[in-house]
């Protein structure tokens, strides 16, 4: 016999989208249920944590677990003779101590009232209440609405009959600690679509970790990911081998870069985060996207439990943000078809000219960021 529960909402999924959909839902008074599989939210980490210039403006990260600016971009061809710098005079990135970081947002939410259930899978849903299996058994739990949080291959989207991603690279990283070098913080990225087919392989130092990692198209790494990110560790630019020590922490995970999925909400539920397709689809960043999305996510949730109208839900609509994606999801097209070292070496030539430094320079520190369904931020 399972135990049952109930909550104004139910949000499935413990990562950046679920802890700030949750942590907004509850400031304005709901009862919010949190849960994630994980039993800590400062283990298994998907992610390398690089924050944009845009989200640090736009969102109050805690700054003790926010890494050293970093506004050095260094691109390198394969083979990686004449790399490309680009230096910014702002800063540009910070990356996340990601640990710390979602264990603050947890205490943000556990301060809002959420109730966060770890170690808690989501198993589906039957006759309109979603079970969960967790520590105690199995609990049945009855919620208004239902979020899914729960990453790039959602089984909330599968049960509510929602859009699902398609289009997915995998990637995977090593992190370790490292002491302060002798130039300035770096990201160093690699197009060689023999370490990161479709993708990059990067190298970000920022004088207190060093991430080494490689992404791509999971059906066209010649020997499999792994094995790339060995070969691409061994030789990898900036990577200061010696001054890497103590434990080195593996992450990865799949990232969905078939831009935002269309259909993300019904009158059951919605999907924030990479459950919602909401990447980049051609830098890959999702963590401006998830902040942003779930903002807007509170506000509709909020509104339909204020006013017991479930249709409010379909202002959360990713087929009206999607064209705003339309550049984006060409150069994805365009990076996919990268397919030999020949070509990205060919690429790279146009990235040494004037206008294609200006073109990275777009991209790489430009004020864009995921179409903004709040422009003015103070609405939330
Ligand atoms: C290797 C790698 C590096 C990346 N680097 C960057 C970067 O530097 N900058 C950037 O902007 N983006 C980056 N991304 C993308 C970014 O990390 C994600 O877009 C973002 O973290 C998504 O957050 P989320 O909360 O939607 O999903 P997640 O962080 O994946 O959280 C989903 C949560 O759901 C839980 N869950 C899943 N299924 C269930 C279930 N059935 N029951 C209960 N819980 C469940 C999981 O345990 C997890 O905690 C990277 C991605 C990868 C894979």
């Amino acid at each position: 016999m399972s135990r049952t529960a109930s909550a104004d909402v139910l949000v499935v999924g413990a990562g950046l989208a679920g802890l700030h959909t949750a942590t907004l839902l509850a400031r304005r008074g709901h009862d919010v249920l949190l849960a994630d599989r994980r039993r800590r939210l400062d283990g298994a980490i998907r992610t390398t944590g690089i924050f944009v210039r845009k989200t640090l403006d736009d969102f109050a990260l805690p700054p003790e677990c926010l890494g050293p600016p970093i506004r050095r971009v260094v691109l390198y061809p394969p083979g990686l003779r004449r790399p490309v710098t680009l230096d910014s005079d702002r800063d540009e990135y910070r990356v996340g101590d990601m640990g710390p970081l979602y264990l603050a947002a947890a205490r943000e939410a556990a301060d809002a009232g959420v109730r966060l259930a770890l170690g808690t899978r989501y198993a589906g849903r039957a006759g309109g209440a979603s079970l969960l299996t967790g520590p105690d058994g199995a609990t049945r739990v009855r919620a208004r609405f239902v979020v899914g949080a729960d990453g790039a291959r959602s089984a909330v989207a599968r049960d509510l009959g929602l859009d699902r991603n398609t289009a997915l690279l995998v990637g995977a990283e090593e992190v370790s600690a490292v002491g302060p070098g002798e130039g300035p913080p770096t990201f160093h990225c690699v197009l060689d679509p023999s370490l990161a087919p479709g993708y990059l392989a990067w190298v970000v130092d920022d004088g207190r970790h060093a991430h080494v990692g490689v992404a791509g198209y999971a059906s066209r790494y010649p020997d499999g990911m792994r094995a790339a990110l060995r070969r691409f560790a061994a030789s990898a630019p900036g990577l200061r081998g010696a001054a890497r020590s103590g434990e080195v922490e593996r992450r990865g995970g799949p990232i969905p870069v078939g831009g935002l999925l269309r259909r993300i909400s019904c009158p059951d539920g919605l999907l924030v985060g990479d459950a919602a397709g909401a990447v980049s689809p051609l830098t890959a960043g999702g963590l401006d996207p998830c902040l942003r999305l779930s903002r807007h996510a509170a506000d509709v949730l909020d509104d339909a439990l204020r006013t017991s109208r479930p249709e409010g839900l379909r202002h959360h609509d990713g087929a009206a943000l999607r064209r705003q994606f339309r550049g984006r999801l060409l150069l994805r097209g365009g990076l996919a078809q990268v397919r030999t070292p020949a070509m990205a070496t060919a690429a790279f030539a146009l990235l040494r000219t004037p206008p294609g430094r200006a073109a990275a320079r777009r991209v790489l520190f430009g004020d864009r960021s995921f179409p903004d369904p709040h422009p003015d931020p103070a609405v939330a």
